[in-house]
């Protein structure tokens, strides 16, 4: 299958990589880098010329939307427009309708599972769409994932995924919190670590992504917080699950305050650029007496 692939950043050029690597041809294209094993167009309607499915993985819904707007009218009658990026709900809307205009279909699927994810194939992702487009891009799935969920019509993808790291972002700031508590009650990482992740404070985060360095699984904790998933990123899917929660009426304290703890860490104390895990350093040292 010809496939346009159009943004080679931290997750778009390793799932570019699996999809040559299935045999896929593969056109890219991004403004700032040309990866040297990804063939690559001087456009992005250059790269998506007689692709069947140009595939966007891009910073924001602002910037998907121009894309948008240049890729839909280079692209063949019937080809298939797979945005994979984490975006707001209504821009996904509108690219997906604005698609449908153009003679196009369009699925939106944003991802789970980070850069790790993007290099091994092993991403999750999460679809709204038709049931026609889903089935056209399921065999794509497959090779840059481990699981596609279509979850219903277009935009339902990114409710998906921003209602899935609210959670994320409120529980791995009450894991960071447990353990900064932990240590003040002379409780050593090591236990408390053994205890929680066999019993009711489990999650995803105390047992596959530990924030205590040396306990646990390996994680970007013993990589000096190295990202992993950049705190900048979590705000990002935190801003965006609030604007949504205020677009529809919806109560979620948990995730408000989620979203002002990682704003007070990426904008007052300028570490979006650590994993989202660094919370715990931050709160073993800041705010307490
Ligand atoms: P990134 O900043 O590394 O890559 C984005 C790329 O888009 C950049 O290379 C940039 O040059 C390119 N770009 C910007 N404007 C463009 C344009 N007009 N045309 C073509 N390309 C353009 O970001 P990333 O980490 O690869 O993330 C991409 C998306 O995936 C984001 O929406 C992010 O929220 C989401 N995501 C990231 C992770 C992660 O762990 N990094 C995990 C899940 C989801």
């Amino acid at each position: 299958m010809k496939i346009a692939f159009i943004g080679l950043g931290n997750m778009g050029a390793p799932m570019a990589r699996c999809l040559i690597a299935a045999g896929h041809e593969v056109v890219g294209f991004d403004p700032a880098t040309t990866p040297d094993d990804i063939p690559c167009a001087d456009s992005a309607a250059q790269a998506v010329t007689s692709a069947e499915v140009a595939i966007t993985m891009l910073p924001n819904g602002d910037i998907l939307r121009a894309v948008a707007d240049e890729i839909h009218p280079a692209m063949d009658r019937g080809a298939l427009h797979l945005d994979c990026s984490t975006v707001d709900v209504q821009s996904a809307r509108d690219v997906a309708e604005a698609a449908e205009k153009a003679g196009l279909m369009a699925v939106d699927a944003p991802v789970s599972g980070g850069i790790g994810g993007a290099t091994n194939g092993t991403l999750t992702f999460m679809a709204g769409g038709t049931q026609d487009a889903f089935t056209k891009v399921a065999p794509l799935f497959d090779i840059m994932g481990q699981k596609a969920v279509h979850c219903g019509d277009s935009g339902a993808g990114q409710a998906a995924k921003i209602c899935n790291n609210m959670i994320l972002g409120a529980t791995m700031i009450a894991t960071c919190e447990a353990f900064a508590l932990a240590d003040r009650l002379g409780l050593e990482r090591q236990k408390m670590f053994d205890v929680v992740s066999t019993s009711s404070g489990y999650s995803w985060s105390m047992n596959a992504y530990c924030p205590a360095p040396g306990v646990g699984p390996e994680s970007p904790a013993d990589n000096n917080y190295a990202p992993g998933f950049a705190a900048a990123l979590m705000l990002k899917d935190l801003k965006l699950s609030q604007q949504a929660a205020q677009a529809v009426g919806a109560n979620t304290p948990m995730g408000a305050q989620a979203m002002e703890i990682y704003n007070e860490f990426v904008e007052t104390y300028g570490k979006g650029g650590l994993d989202f895990s660094a919370i715990l350093p931050h709160l073993a040292t800041e705010g307490g007496t």
